[in-house]
């Protein structure tokens, strides 16, 4: 009998069924929208090469961070339109520039997220930017199969958990450079699909193009934002201005189950370089300069840091070597998964109650969150104040 991870803890990596010498173990989407491997029982021979290959059923042997470093491409048109420091872009080119095969992920036209590969730097502006979203990796684990049986170096930038099925199939390869996002969570695709439909209908446009941190409205901000086919925006929202989907997303409440109990969100990591936004940047030493569009990198194993060297050394980014307890105590991912909170647990009852219809499911988590955010900004002002705004609007 073959047992592959949970349910709860499946990650959708789909190293199984990249391993299934048979091709019996196909990768389908749930009642609420989750990936999930399926196996073909009737064609399975019992080889058991899919449960040995899981990263969620085996341990990945990780590494402690060396180094960490606040850096910045010292491109400037690069960093304002990559989500923070623009790292990943610059790594993205010194690999292109010394015959790397480059992998990202990129959005498709049906606004689901695949990695793909390529040889050349105009690739870099569709992987550029933070896909708030569930992404696979499938299409590239043979085509990373063949560089490295030709010997082709080849640097892959994806997820945490994707890193690690990377880690599982091809191990320690010579030629592959792992690099990972710090990671909170993903969304089911068909979330973020049934959301731009309501907002086509609402708006009587079609969207041709989104982003989740537009650099138009500064990628700071995390604004949500639709243009048409003639390139013309016509929604921008924040998760404070009430769009379901950024609420989902970034107040944790909609990513699926197995991130919550995320094996990879821990102070030791799988790849060889991790990338993130530096949060806690003075945290432990003061910093000349304000932590907007500035990314932490940790440099993980040596591998790791010839790579990060050459890019300082080649000055293709500023980077400043700060404190290495600074970055676990900043960014919560690097010590625990994605908390559930009571939103999280009205929202796992709702999508279930709605077979996976996200607007509907999401509507009583967020009506009860406005709620509850608009009550504590009340009662954190001045008691004056407070007696005031009860009386003028009549709470008892
Ligand atoms: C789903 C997700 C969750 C994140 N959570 C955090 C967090 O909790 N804390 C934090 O500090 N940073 C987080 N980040 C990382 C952050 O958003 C930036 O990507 C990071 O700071 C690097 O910025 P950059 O400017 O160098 O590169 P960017 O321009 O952001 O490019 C980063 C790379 O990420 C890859 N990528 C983008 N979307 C996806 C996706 N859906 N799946 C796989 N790979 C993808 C692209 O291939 C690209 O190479 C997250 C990123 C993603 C995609
Ligand atoms: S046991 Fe072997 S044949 Fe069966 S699903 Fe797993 S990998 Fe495929
Ligand atoms: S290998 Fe990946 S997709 Fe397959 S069971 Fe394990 S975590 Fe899930
Ligand atoms: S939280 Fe963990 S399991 Fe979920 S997408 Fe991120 S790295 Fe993968």
């Amino acid at each position: 009998m073959v047992k592959l991870a949970n349910s709860n803890a499946c990650t959708g990596c789909g190293a199984c069924a990249f391993k299934c010498p048979k091709g019996c173990i196909t990768m389908q989407e749930n009642k609420i929208g989750t990936i999930l491997p399926h196996i073909d029982e009737s064609s399975c021979v019992g080889c058991h090469a899919c449960e040995k290959v899981c990263p969620v059923l085996n341990e990945v042997l990780p590494s402690q961070s060396q180094k960490a470093y606040a850096a910045w491409s010292l491109d400037d048109e690069e960093r304002r339109t990559s989500a923070s420091g623009g790292i990943a872009a610059e790594m993205y080119k010194l690999a292109a520039d010394n015959s790397y095969k480059i992998i990202g992920a990129a959005q498709q036209e049906d606004f689901c997220v695949k990695h793909e590969m390529a040889a050349s730097i105009k690739a870099i502006e569709k992987f550029k930017n933070s896909k708030y979203v569930f992404s696979s990796a499938y299409d590239v684990f043979p085509l990373v199969k063949n560089a490295i049986r030709n010997q082709q170096k080849v640097l892959f930038i994806g997820l945490p958990c994707q890193v690690a099925a990377m880690r599982k199939i091809y191990g320690n390869a010579e030629h592959l450079l792992l690099v990972e996002v710090v990671c909170h969570g993903t969304t089911p695709v068909s979330y973020l699909r049934q959301h731009i439909d309501k907002l086509n209908k609402e708006a009587g446009d079609i969207a041709k193009r989104m982003s989740f941190r537009d650099p138009y409205t500064y990628t700071y901000t995390f604004t949500f934002t639709l243009y048409n086919a003639d390139n013309k925006l016509f929604y921008a929202k924040r998760t404070k201005d009430g769009d379901t989907y950024q609420f989902g997303y970034h107040r944790a409440v909609s990513y699926r189950e197995n991130c919550y109990h995320c094996r990879f969100a821990k102070p030791e990591r799988n790849a060889d370089i991790t990338i993130a936004d530096y949060h806690g940047l003075g945290l432990v030493k003061p910093a000349a300069y304000d932590a907007k569009k500035v990314s932490l990198i940790l440099v993980n194993n040596e591998k790791g840091r010839d790579f990060v060297d050459r890019l300082i050394a080649e000055k293709r980014i500023f980077a400043e070597e700060r404190p290495l307890e600074e970055p676990f105590k900043g960014e919560a991912q690097l010590r625990h998964p994605s908390l559930k909170t009571k939103y999280r647990k009205m929202f796992e009852e709702d999508i279930e109650k709605y077979h996976g219809d996200f607007e509907k499911a999401i509507k009583r988590a967020q009506n009860k969150y406005m709620r509850e955010e608009k009550i504590n900004r009340i009662m954190a002002l001045p008691k004056c104040a407070v007696k005031k705004i009860i009386k003028i609007i009549g709470i008892k």
